[in-house]
């Protein structure tokens, strides 16, 4: 858009300022079309808009293409019933433990502490999924301490969400204390969209949280498409990386925002400007409401052939799916030699 006039703004003010009302989206964006509202007001009473006005200026006015805003915009195709789209694709009502504990994986264990997202994004395989009753709240500490104690093997707690990246930086620092003092566990991991979203919100007192832990900090991060990647974006990022915090994306591979090798090329070269390292790109998984997003097998293995040829290895990221009930996620690219 023209001017940032939102993107250095406060974390804390952006996120209470979030649009969710479609037909300002449209108007900001010059796309004030009766049928894009009707389509967007509807599939928004299943899943309501959201997006941070710093993630708005990031697209362009006036089309209605633009791969930042499809991510966002409530679609009248969500609506359509299609076999094999479920509203819970990872079976992860089963593995829940205990409140906000998923643990699928042998070494980690996911910790969910909020439900909200700054942002919603219509391909989430979360879109349906009951948070809200289902999170830690202060005293399930000690139940989750003893879930830890009582598997030894896992040296690893990653926040996920929701966004944990929504919360203030004294309840992270609360929860990143209670998990240092567990000598098992040896990494923190934090997955969130926030960065790209907000990136104001890698503030000194974050960095600092994260530099300053005893455990090994590492930020995933979560962007489909260079232009999320703005100047500012890659400052904000840099304040981490030059503290040694580790710092990785992943992607979701989506028709009409990233479906070719140059997209995706060019997404790792804006990442590696960001000292971000391509992680993931994961398919799509197969959750109600996202069928448009959807690509044919064929097309997958032909976009990601040629990304391979593209790009240096450690530019690549790694095409996964998730399956449910597998012991992790399956890649789908090459096939083991032995
Ligand atoms: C993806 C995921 C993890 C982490 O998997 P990595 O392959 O280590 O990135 C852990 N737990 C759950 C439930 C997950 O979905
Ligand atoms: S969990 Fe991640 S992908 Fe899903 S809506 Fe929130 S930010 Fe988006």
């Amino acid at each position: 858009m023209i001017n940032y006039l939102y993107q250095e703004q406060n974390w804390k003010t952006q996120l209470s300022d979030l649009i969710t009302d479609p037909k300002e989206l449209l108007q900001q964006l010059q796309l004030s079309t009766d049928q894009l509202l009707s389509g967007a007001i509807l599939a928004s009473e299943q899943f309501k808009l959201r997006v941070p006005r710093a993630f708005v200026e990031k697209m362009n006015v006036a089309d209605p293409f633009d791969p930042l805003l499809l991510q966002v915009l409530p679609h009248h195709l969500e609506l359509e019933e299609h076999a094999g789209f479920v509203t819970d694709p990872l079976g992860e009502e089963q593995a829940n433990q205990l409140p906000g504990v998923l643990h699928k994986y042998q070494s980690r264990f996911l910790l969910t502490l909020t439900g909200a997202c700054a942002v919603h994004c219509r391909y989430c395989f979360r879109r349906h999924f009951p948070y809200q009753e289902n999170l830690p709240k202060n005293e399930d500490w000690i139940n989750i301490r003893q879930y830890l104690l009582d598997h030894p093997d896992i040296n690893e707690v990653i926040l996920s969400g929701g966004d944990p990246l929504t919360l203030t930086n004294q309840k992270l620092a609360l929860w990143v204390e209670r998990l240092e003092s567990l000598p098992q566990l040896k990494i923190l991991r934090i997955h969130s969209r926030v960065p790209i979203v907000i990136p104001s919100r890698i503030d000194e007192e974050l960095v600092s949280l994260l530099k300053n832990s005893r455990l090994h900090t590492i930020l995933v991060i979560h962007s489909n498409h260079e232009s999320e990647i703005d100047d500012y974006t890659v400052r904000q990022l840099h304040r981490l990386t030059e503290k040694q915090v580790t710092v990785l994306n992943q992607a979701v591979l989506l028709k009409g925002v990233n479906d070719s090798a140059e997209q995706l090329a060019a997404l790792s070269y804006r990442l590696l400007d960001a000292r971000v390292t391509p992680y993931y790109l994961h398919v799509l998984d197969k959750v109600k409401g996202a069928h448009h997003f959807d690509l044919a097998t064929d097309s997958i293995s032909q976009i990601y052939t040629e990304l391979l040829a593209r790009l240096p290895g450690y530019l690549v990221p790694k095409l996964v799916r998730e399956i449910a009930g597998e012991n992790n996620k399956t890649p789908l690219y090459g096939t083991p030699i032995f």
